[in-house]
């Protein structure tokens, strides 16, 4: 196994097949994270790994990656929940888009469940412990997809310090946060060579 250039590890394609013992670095350190039928927004995204019939995405991030996720997992047919601790899904995205991307989203039959956070990964589902109230349930999954924001993944800028003469940490590698962020730290270091 290594890891994939965003950051998160690549999956098995069949969600039986455990490949990892230890979570990678960028996951968040939820007990029974590494069981098999957990795995990314990324790694769903990009087709490595295969969802099963009820999926929970977990909501960490505030902004598209759950909501994107849920939309495409609905697609293919899925059930999906989407959990998230804060008030609601999706609560950094401007509100005309965040009631275009609700339609779409309860149109296919996606569940939006806020202030509710994933305390466990269990087999076939995930705890979950209500934000204000603790009281906790289990809801049942047989994939976990996390939309966490992640950690940068900066081995490339550590690999080559001290080997180039000029060097620039920018957009997720330094932070994960949005792509206006990488385009104007981009355009900043472009205008100064
Ligand atoms: C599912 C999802 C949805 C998102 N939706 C939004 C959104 O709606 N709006 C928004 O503003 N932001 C969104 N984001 C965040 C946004 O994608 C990132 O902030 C943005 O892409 C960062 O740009 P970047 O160029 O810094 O990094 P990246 O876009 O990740 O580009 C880095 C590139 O470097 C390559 N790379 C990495 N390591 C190496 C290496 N060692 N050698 C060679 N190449 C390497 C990678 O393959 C990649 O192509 C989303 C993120 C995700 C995961």
């Amino acid at each position: 196994m290594r890891p994939s250039p965003t950051g998160s590890w690549g999956r098995c394609a069949k969600a039986a097949s455990r490949c990892v013992s230890t979570p990678p670095p960028t996951w968040p350190p939820i007990p029974g994270v590494t069981l098999p039928h957990v795995t990314t927004a990324s790694d769903v995204l990009t087709g490595q790994i295969r969802p099963g019939p009820r999926c929970v995405v977990v909501d960490e991030d505030g902004h598209f990656t759950a909501p994107t996720t849920a939309d495409f997992l609905a697609g293919k047919g899925c059930r999906v929940t989407i959990i998230t601790r804060y008030f609601m899904v999706g609560e950094d995205i401007d509100e005309g888009l965040r009631s275009d991307l609700y339609a779409r989203l309860c149109t296919q039959g996606v569940v939006l469940q806020p202030m509710t956070v994933a305390i466990e990964m269990l087999p076939g589902g995930v705890r979950t412990k209500h934000t204000f109230s603790g009281v906790e349930t289990v809801l049942e999954a047989d994939t976990v997809v996390l939309a966490f924001g992640g950690k940068a993944n900066d081995g490339l800028f550590h690999g080559l310090s001290g080997k180039v003469p000029e060097l620039k940490l920018i957009g997720d590698a330094c932070s994960p946060r949005r792509i206006h962020d990488a385009l104007l730290e981009g355009t900043r270091v472009a205008r100064a060579i």
